[in-house]
Order: C-alpha cells, then structure tokens, then sequence
C-alpha cells in the first residue's frame, strides 16, 4: 500500500498481486521488442500489476477497481487493511471498465453478498451495455458484476459522471468500450486514474503498439496517443493498473514521445 495526497484528496495505491506475462504475449504484432527488453524481466516477462485505487475526497470513498479478486492469491484486502479503512466503510465502488482483473472482490465468496456492505457499485454504461449482450458472458460478468444488478447494487455512469467534488469520471474508450477514467482536482492539484489506457511502460513510449486486452484497438491507439499527450504536458500525478506497483508516477515527455517516471 503507498499512500500519496494530490490536494486534499488521499490517493491510496493497493497492490492486488503481480503476474507476468510474456512480452510476445502482450505485444504478439510487435516487431522489435529488444527496445524495450529494459523494462521486462531477464526472461521477457511483463510483470504486470493488478493495483486498484482508493481515493478519499471528505466523506466519499470511491475504490476504483477490485483486483483479480482471491482466486489469484489477491492481496487487496491485506492492502486496504493497512490503511486503517474497512471494506464496510467505502462509500463508491467503480470500474475503469469491466474485465474480469478489475472486478475480482465485488463479492464475499463466503457468504456470496457485496464485499463492500454498504457502497454503491458505479459501472460505465457502455461496458456493462457491451458485456451484457455478449454471448456467451465472460465468466467474470455473471458471477462479479450481474448480480450486482439482481440485488439493486448496480448504477450505471456515462460522460463526465460527478463522484464528488474533486473525482470526476472521464471516458477513455478503447480498451473496452465504456473504459473510463478518474480525474482529480482538488486546490491547484491534479491526478488521473488512468485505468488500461497504458499496459506497461513499453506503450507509454510508443502509443501506437498494439497489445492482446484491447477491444478496438484504433480507438485505443487514438486514446493513447491524445491522452499521454495530455499528461505529459498537464503532469498531474497518475495512477495506473498494470504500470509497475505500486502504479504511481507521471508522464514527461521526450523528444519522440512520452516516458513513466515511477514516483521514488
Ligand atoms: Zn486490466
């Protein structure tokens, strides 16, 4: 757990697991993955993190994102012990979009209610739209977030969805249809949950890379480049799902494009 403040918001980072994936898995049309051998493991391995954020703006606390859930040895729940808040005690959960990393703890395996008692479960319209009328339903979507809907748990966001004061939705699509990222403001202070937009510090330096998880991937690749174009030049902080855990940093930009730079 890294525990960091843009403004007045706290921005918890918590760390599901890590798992790596096979560079030529993740990229399988790139050509020269040499180029960024720095950033995989000695045996070409992308160690991919599975982070959520809890972000804190006065009362509200917003969970974006739950892990790959405890199939996975997930570890979400020993991270947000140690912030000293409980699941009880969140007010929001939501998704930068719905695969099935990002959904894993919604449910108490054990006695099959919400994990987060007493919070409202916000989901981006056009994924769970896209989702719902697949057939057949990824696994993920009938058992994490379905359910959600049967037990009134469920509200679905669209556009510029107001969290509160300081956290404001942004559609990022691309990844997934409806994937949507988190905007904080608070005071001269800026932050950005990024979600997928980015899968590892390879496609940060070249946007245009297309990796396996992207749903469409020239509207992924048009996100991207304008995005990191963005954040490169507004440097708020960023969080980011899979960037190297705990997933804290911000984009520079280079001459040929934009690098992370992993906070210390
Ligand atoms: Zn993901």
């Amino acid at each position: 757990m890294r525990h960091v403040q843009v403004g007045n918001v706290d921005v918890f980072a918590l760390v599901d697991n890590v798992i790596p994936y096979p560079a030529t898995a993740v990229y399988p049309k790139a050509t020269d993955l040499s180029r960024f051998a720095h950033y995989f493991q000695p045996d070409g391995g992308v160690a991919l993190n599975f982070g959520s954020f809890l972000l804190r703006d006065g009362n509200t606390l917003l969970l974006v994102d739950t892990g790959w859930g405890p199939e996975n040895n997930g570890r979400l729940l020993a991270e947000l012990a140690e912030t000293g808040i409980a699941p009880a005690d969140i007010t929001a959960v939501t998704f930068t979009h719905l695969h099935g990393d990002h959904t894993g703890w919604n449910f108490d395996r054990a006695s099959g209610k919400p994990l987060f008692a007493n919070a409202t479960y916000l989901v981006p319209k056009a994924d769970w739209d896209h989702y719902s009328s697949e057939t057949p339903q990824p696994d993920s979507f009938t058992r994490d977030v379905q359910p959600l809907q049967e037990l009134g748990r469920l509200e679905l966001i669209s556009g510029e969805h107001t969290f509160s004061p300081s956290l404001t939705a942004v559609p990022t699509p691309g990844h997934t249809p409806g994937h949507t990222s988190v905007a904080i403001a608070s005071g001269t202070e800026r932050g950005f949950i990024l979600g997928d937009v980015v899968i590892s510090p390879a496609d940060t330096e070249d946007p245009q890379m297309e990796n396996s998880f992207d749903w469409d991937h020239e509207i992924a690749r048009e996100t991207r480049t304008k995005l990191l174009e963005r954040l490169a030049n507004d440097a708020p902080l960023v969080g980011a799902s899979h960037l190297p855990a705990p997933g804290l940093g911000h984009f520079v930009r280079l001459d040929n494009g934009t690098s992370w730079r992993p906070l210390p």
